[in-house]
C-alpha cells in the first residue's frame, strides 16, 4: 500500500473532483477583476439561486468553520445565544470560533436523537431560562446531514423550524454534506432549506470535491445586512475570488454536486452492508449519508491500523469513523470490509 492510497478517515482525505479542476483551469485564463467582482463569481451566484429556485445573497468564504462562524454571528448579539446539538461541529471542532466572531455568543448544547435537533430538545434548552442572568437563545443550528451521517427529513425540518418560529430564534443549517442529504432523500435543495424554514445554509464544497470554499446562502436576505463586510474583517475575503467560485460554477452546472454526493452514500451503504452483522461489529447509527459509524472491539481498531487504515474515532459518539467521498472506489471499500471481517473473525 502507497501513501496515496485511498482512507476512510475523512471526506476531505479525497483530492479536487474533474468538475472543479476544469472550471479552475477556465477561469485561470488572463486577468479579470478582484474581491468577487468577476463574471466566475456572478455566474456561480446565479447557479445557486436557480438551484435553490428562490432570490437569495450568496457568499463565499474558505472553509466550513469561517462560513458557519459568521452566518451564527450574524444572527445573533453578543448577549444572544445559539442552541446546538452536543454532536455538532460548532461545538466540537471549531475551536470556539462561533464564539469568537460572534463577540462571545454561547453555545447551548441540546440533547439529539441520532445526531438529530428535535423540536423537545431546542424546546427545553430555550425555556430553561428567561431571566436576564442567562444568555437569550436566539439561533438554533442543525447540521445537514449530521456529524454521525444520518439526515433530517423535510417533515422534520418543518417541525424544528415550526418551533424556531414560536420561540422567536433563527434557523441556521451546517451543510457541509448538504449534497449527500439532498442525493438520500431525492429532495429539491429548496424543500430542505428555505421551503422548510430554514433562514441561512452553509453549503460545503470542500467535502463535495472542491479544493477549497464553502457557500453561505441567505434565503432571508435581511440576515445578511453587512456580511460582505463580516467576511472581510474575518480574513474571509478572496482577493482571487474567482478561484473560490469557478469551482462551484464546475460542480452546478451539470449536476456534478449531487452525482458525488450519491457515489458517496453509495459506497457507505456498501461498506455497511458488507460488514453488517459481523461478529463484534455494530452500526451505531443509521447510514444514510456518506458515512459508517461501527463499533469494533479495542484489538479491531489496533488491528485495523496495523494494516495501514486510518480513520477516527473521536467524532461524533466514539466508535470508528468511516467516511465516503466523491472519488472511492468500490474496490477500496471491498478491501477495507474484507480486513474488518478477517480481523473479527479471527
Ligand atoms: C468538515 C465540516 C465542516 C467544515 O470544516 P472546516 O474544516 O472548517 O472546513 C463543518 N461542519 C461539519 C459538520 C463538517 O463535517
Amino acid at each position: 500500500m502507497t501513501d496515496k492510497s485511498q482512507q476512510f478517515a475523512s471526506d476531505n482525505y479525497s483530492g479536487i473532483c474533474p468538475e472543479a479542476w476544469a472550471a479552475m483551469e477556465k477561469a485561470n485564463q488572463g486577468h479579470d477583476r478582484a474581491y468577487g467582482d468577476d463574471q466566475w463569481t456572478e455566474r456561480a451566484a446565479q447557479y445557486f439561486r436557480d438551484l435553490f429556485e428562490t432570490d437569495c445573497e450568496v457568499f463565499f468564504a474558505f472553509n466550513g468553520t469561517a462560513a458557519n462562524s459568521l452566518a451564527l454571528a450574524s444572527l445573533c448579539q453578543s448577549y444572544h445565544s445559539v442552541i446546538c446539538s452536543e454532536t455538532a461541529h460548532v461545538e466540537t471542532d471549531e475551536c470556539g470560533a462561533p464564539e469568537f466572531f460572534s463577540n462571545g455568543s454561547k453555545l447551548l448544547t441540546a440533547a439529539s436523537v441520532n445526531g438529530k435537533l428535535t423540536p423537545e430538545s431546542i424546546r427545553e434548552v430555550a425555556l430553561k431560562r428567561q431571566d436576564i442572568h442567562y444568555p437569550k437563545p436566539r439561533v438554533v443550528t442543525i447540521t445537514q446531514a449530521t456529524e454521525v451521517g444520518t439526515v433530517y427529513r423535510p417533515d422534520e425540518l418543518k417541525a424544528i423550524s415550526a418551533t424556531c418560529k414560536e420561540l422567536g430564534l433563527n434557523l441556521h443549517m451546517d451543510g457541509a454534506r448538504f449534497t449527500n442529504a439532498c442525493a438520500f432523500l431525492g429532495c429539491s435543495p429548496a424543500e430542505l432549506t428555505w421551503k422548510a424554514g430554514v433562514d441561512v445554509l452553509c453549503f460545503g464544497g470542500t467535502k463535495n470535491g472542491m479544493a477549497v470554499g464553502e457557500a453561505i446562502l441567505f434565503f432571508n436576505r435581511q440576515l445578511a445586512e453587512d456580511f460582505d463586510y463580516r467576511c472581510k474583517q474575518a480574513g474571509q475575503l478572496a482577493s482571487k475570488m474567482r478561484f473560490l467560485s469557478a469551482p462551484w460554477v464546475g460542480l452546478l452546472e451539470d449536476g456534478a454536486w449531487l452525482r458525488h454526493g450519491g457515489h458517496a452514500n453509495h459506497c457507505a451503504q456498501l461498506l455497511a452492508s458488507l460488514v453488517s452483522g459481523l461478529p463484534g461489529v455494530q452500526l451505531m447509527f443509521p447510514v444514510e449519508a456518506n458515512g459508517v459509524f461501527l463499533q469494533l472491539p479495542e484489538h479491531a481498531l489496533e488491528a485495523l491500523r496495523s494494516k495501514g487504515w486510518r480513520f477516527y474515532t473521536f467524532i461524533g459518539s466514539g466508535g470508528a469513523r468511516f467516511m465516503c467521498s466523491w472519488d472511492t472506489e468500490e474496490a477500496r471499500v471491498r478491501e477495507l470490509a474484507a480486513d474488518i471481517r478477517s480481523i473479527v473473525s479471527a
